[in-house]
């Protein structure tokens, strides 16, 4: 399409790791650049941790060693953004890229456009893996079963307990994150499985939930399937033993938001949907980066800024 709008940089993802890319190249100088967001507001996954009265704050900045509403954490990096001339559109997705010619396909307000810029950073996050992709809940799933946005949904938006005696598979940062949410909303300590020996949470970030949730915790089980016909019931591990409770939040597990990757033909891991780098966080194709949770793992929403930060010198230099 002839009338692409042509930018310096253009960022895919309005979360901390977007808003860090953008911040950072302003204070290098660089742009024009724009940066397109899915949502109809700024800040990613922090921003489903609403702020609200009498609402728990269940969201860790690392940098204050203090635990916060996300959306405060996400407030404020969107305000350094606002400081800066980076272009912004919002209620705008990325539908498409051609990774040669740096021409991305949007779909937003205005309907379907094209833009086209000297370098791309993806920055599009991650998502929690879908039943089917952790193997262990096939069929139709009993009520009283989500996963930790679910949580976040019921608990946040409907004002709902979804379980009194609650079952946590998973035992990372997300996994106590829910439990605290579960707990302060009235139900029991939860049980906490994982098939690893000990919690993936580190001990600083476990001392951190200690105030809301001190998880009844299980080491070396591996969760084969869930009790119960209409409601859970509990779990089954795979030595046939059973967990119960009355409802079962499955957390953790990322997996990178690789998809745009994969459909233009970036280097991409499969079935693990990582990035494949080619050096630092360049991907395979020049003039391609990426920043935060999108580079596979768990890392938090401050790193993930400062990733995005960071990446705005290698981004600088690819330009000159
Ligand atoms: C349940 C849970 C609890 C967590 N708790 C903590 C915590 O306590 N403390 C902490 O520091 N971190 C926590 N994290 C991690 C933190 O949320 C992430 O580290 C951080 O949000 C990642 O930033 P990001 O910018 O990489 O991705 P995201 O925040 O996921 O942002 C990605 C953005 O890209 C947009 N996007 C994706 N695809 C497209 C597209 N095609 N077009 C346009 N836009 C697109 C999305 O809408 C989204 O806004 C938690 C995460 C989860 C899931």
């Amino acid at each position: 399409m002839s009338d692409a709008q042509h930018f310096k940089v253009v960022i895919i993802g309005g979360g901390p790791a977007g808003i860090g890319a953008a911040v950072g190249l302003a204070k290098r100088g660089v742009g024009p650049v724009v940066l397109i967001e899915r949502r109809a507001e700024l800040g990613g996954t922090p921003m489903g941790y609403r702020k609200k009265p009498g609402g728990v704050p269940t969201f860790v900045e690392w940098t204050r060693g203090r635990v916060v509403f996300g959306e405060e954490l996400a407030g404020r990096m969107a305000k350094r953004l606002a400081k800066t001339d980076t272009a912004i559109r919002l209620g705008t997705q990325v539908t498409k890229i051609d990774p040669a010619e740096k021409r991305l396909t949007l779909l937003g307000p205005d309907g379907v456009r094209e833009l086209t810029a000297d370098a791309a950073v993806l920055a599009a996050g991650a998502r929690e893996q879908t039943p089917a992709e952790k193997g262990w809940l096939a069929g139709a799933r009993t009520a009283r079963v989500g996963f930790t946005r679910h949580v976040t949904g019921w608990l946040d938006r409907h004002g709902l307990l979804p379980a009194r005696k609650p079952v946590v598979v998973g035992s990372d940062l997300i996994a106590y994150s829910a439990a605290a949410k579960l707990r302060a909303a009235g139900s029991d300590e939860p049980v906490m499985i994982d098939r690893r020996q000990s919690p993936s949470a580190g001990f600083f970030e476990r001392l951190f939930f200690w105030r809301w949730t001190r998880p009844d915790w299980s080491g070396g089980v591996t969760a084969a399937g869930m009790k119960g016909d209409r409601a859970a019931t509990g779990v089954q591990s795979s030595d046939g033993k059973e967990w119960p409770g009355d409802g079962v939040m499955v957390c953790g597990e990322l997996v990178p938001n690789s998809e745009l990757a994969l459909l233009g033909g970036l280097a991409v891991e499969l079935p693990s949907r990582q990035l494949q780098l080619a050096r630092g966080q360049a991907m395979s194709e020049p003039g391609w980066f990426a920043a935060g949770n999108v580079l596979g793992g768990f890392h938090g929403a401050q790193w993930c800024y400062f990733n995005g930060r960071r990446l705005a010198k290698r981004i600088a230099t690819f330009l000159e």
